[in-house]
């Protein structure tokens, strides 16, 4: 399983706003390709073509002599771009979603090529157009700077699109790095809750808040509140609430990828500093039944599911890919009934804390989870049934921090503290708050 991956990642780069003249130059630009992939779409989609090299073998010659003056490789990248787009129009079509009987090209990225563009050095790109070769100077970014300086390469492949307000170009730019895994010497297991992710590193567990269900459920209610009032006065569907709608997803889509990437980053640097492995629980496409109960409606509770289980996995295992860090799935069934280490069941009473059956300590419900992860992963095969006697090592002293005596409390973090964290070590206690009952 331990490989080399290729990870990739776009980056947007800006020009600096251009005279009215060389923009025009890109407007025209835009104009043909435009019109070149709004005729290959249409050709597409009527011919049932979803594959690139077909739609260029068919089209290649006709669109080419369309426009002469225009580099014969947009008439290329254009067949890449429409065969994309009647690919993603056909597969709505088949599923009864798509709203028209043709895709509509709305906006368009330019997709280019090496022998379209290519950097001068970091701050010049150069392009070429039916006036032939211009050159442009973009912004550095630290963003961009960050990849260049971390070993990352970049390819050939890059879109651009015009900025026609502010009259500049806007780079998407792709880089490409092969990472390869390393031998995980440790673990930090991850159990995932709706509002905070419990993480155990070195015998501790953080209580990372995430608020990712409440940031879903705050703007389901916020939309429905929205529709209602909006139906009352321009019936349903109208477009003023359509618009609203738009300003909200985008929000909301901003903010959970905000929260996951940089919790994300965070786990993940913690634990390619100590050359572990990450653990999570493998998730079925549905929600297990204690995850998300006080949910009753079933499209919401798949909502919350997504964003805070799926979603945030996603982001740590993008993360990992990134890092080189070794991700191990375990079965999560059960893992917060059973006493790590007396293999008793606990019972729970109020606020997610319980009482061992068998030695009487108490655990907070998301520790005992942290610990099962690990006795999980521990043996190995991902199996239900916990290591006991890893459990008993641990108690005389070995790897793990755990005795009858010991405090099972996590660590609380809110998301406005770790937020600001480059790393878990670099905690004061003082800032903490302890969890309590
Ligand atoms: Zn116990």
């Amino acid at each position: 399983m331990r490989g080399t991956s290729e990870v990739t990642r776009t980056v947007v780069v800006r020009s600096v706003p251009l005279p009215r003249r060389a923009f025009r130059i890109f407007v025209e630009l835009e104009g043909m390709y435009r019109n070149l992939v709004e005729q290959l779409v249409l050709y597409a989609v009527n011919n049932n073509i979803t594959k690139f090299t077909r739609l260029k073998a068919e089209r290649y010659r006709d669109v080419r002599s369309l426009y002469p003056q225009l580099p014969s490789h947009y008439a290329y990248t254009a067949c890449q771009d429409a065969a994309e787009r009647a690919h993603s129009f056909l597969k709505l079509k088949r599923m009864g979603r798509a709203r028209k009987p043709y895709p509509e090209v709305r906006s368009v990225s330019i997709w280019l090529d090496d022998h379209l563009w290519r950097a001068e050095g970091l701050t010049l790109v150069s392009l070429a157009t039916h006036r032939g070769r211009l050159r442009v100077s973009v912004e550095l970014n630290k963003h961009f700077l960050r990849y260049v300086n971390r070993g990352w390469r970049l390819t050939t492949e890059a879109k651009v699109k015009l900025d026609h307000k502010e009259r500049r170009l806007i780079f998407y730019i792709t880089f490409k790095k092969e990472v390869s895994e390393y031998k995980p010497k440790d673990y930090v297991t991850v159990d995932v809750n709706e509002d905070a992710e419990a993480v155990l590193i070195d015998g501790i567990v953080y209580l990372l808040e995430t608020g990712l269900s409440k940031v879903t459920l705050g703007y389901y209610y916020r939309r429905k509140r929205v529709q209602e009032k909006y139906d009352r006065v321009y019936g349903s569907g109208s477009r003023p609430a359509r618009k609203i709608f738009k300003g909200l997803s985008n929000n909301e889509r901003a903010l959970k990828r905000e929260i996951r990437w940089k919790l994300a980053a965070l786990i993940v640097r913690e634990a390619a500093r100590r050359q572990a492995a990450v653990v999570l629980e493998r998730l079925g496409r549905e929600p297990a039944n204690h995850m998300i109960e006080h949910v009753k409606d079933p499209q919401l509770r798949h909502r919350v599911f997504q964003a805070a289980f799926k979603g945030m996995q996603r982001a740590i295992e993008e993360k990992a890919r990134e890092y080189g860090v070794p991700v191990v799935y375990v079965d999560p069934r059960n893992t917060s009934r059973v006493c790590p280490i007396h293999g008793a069941e606990i019972v729970y009473g109020r606020n997610r804390h319980g009482v061992c059956s068998k030695g009487g300590e108490t655990w907070h419900r998301d520790v005992v989870a942290c610990y099962n992860l690990l006795l999980r992963a521990l043996d190995g095969d991902g199996g239900p049934a916990p290591s006991r006697q890893r459990a008993f090592v641990a108690v005389d002293g070995g790897p793990m921090p755990l005795g009858p005596t010991a405090a099972h409390e996590p660590t609380g973090v809110p998301r406005s503290l770790w937020a600001r964290w480059r790393s878990l070590g670099a905690t004061s206690d003082r800032k903490l708050m302890r969890v309590s009952a």
